[in-house]
């Protein structure tokens, strides 16, 4: 039987909120956003679960969310770091031993434990998958002084979610190489590959539910998701 590890990550500082709580200890329908990408990834059939908190967070975290929800999955809570991929990292040494481990953000609480099946079965054919969604509206890159300088062709763009799924020892060795590094500008767990290993990464369907708590509105989204859902 395979292992599989869930990373989750909640270190992130969540300054976009405007809010001294974190983002993901802010209640959404009555429950902290982080508990409900633990409850999806408990109710999965990942074999257990790394969290990786702020400094300072991990006894708060064990008692008012492993402990108060009754998390059995969740066997390490370690402290993150400056930037997202430092506190991948920092799950990544505590998920020694897995066959696979699948990277998602806490701040995404509407994963499904049907969407991290089927990260489960993809990894197996392609060793790398992401989850993502085709763009909706058109997408420019901008230059410096805030003029459009070019339009990638719509039909090619997917914007990209987690769960980011991996076999171990690829992402193992891709994260090891890019720690040396100063200065990177990595916003997700593919890129690594991307510029380490020159290794393809697979684009599988995650859904548009799947979104990232990052502003005030976006909880005001998710909660009518869960609503709508009920
Ligand atoms: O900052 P961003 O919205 O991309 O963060 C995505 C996820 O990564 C969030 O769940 C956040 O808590 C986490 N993160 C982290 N450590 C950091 C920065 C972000 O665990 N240093």
């Amino acid at each position: 039987m395979k292992q599989y590890t869930a990373i989750v990550l909640a270190a992130g500082a969540g300054k976009r909120m405007n809010c001294e709580v974190r983002k993901q200890y802010l209640l959404l329908h009555g429950k902290p956003v982080l508990s409900y990408a633990l409850e999806a990834f408990e109710k999965s059939e990942v074999n257990d679960i790394v969290l990786v908190v702020g400094s300072g967070e991990a006894a708060y975290c064990q008692e008012e969310i492993v402990g108060k929800y009754g998390f059995q999955k969740v066997r390490a809570i370690v402290e993150g770091g400056k930037e997202r991929y430092h506190s991948v990292y920092e799950g990544l040494k505590q998920a020694a031993g897995a066959d696979y481990v699948l990277i998602h953000d806490g701040a995404r609480p509407l994963v499904t434990p049907d969407m991290i099946r089927r990260c489960m079965q993809e990894v197996e054919r392609w060793d790398a998958c992401v989850v993502g969604m085709p763009v909706k509206d058109t997408i420019k890159m901008v230059d410096a002084e805030g003029f459009a300088e070019c339009t990638p062709e719509r039909s090619r763009l997917w914007q990209i979610q987690t769960p980011q799924t991996f076999a171990y020892p690829l992402i193992w060795e891709a994260y090891q190489k890019i720690m040396s590094e100063a200065d990177l500008a990595v916003t997700d767990d593919a890129m690594v590959l991307e510029h380490t290993m020159g290794c393809r990464v697979k684009v599988m369907e995650g859904s548009y539910h799947n979104i990232k708590i990052t502003t005030p509105e976006d909880l005001l989204v998710a909660e009518a998701y869960l609503r709508w859902s009920e």
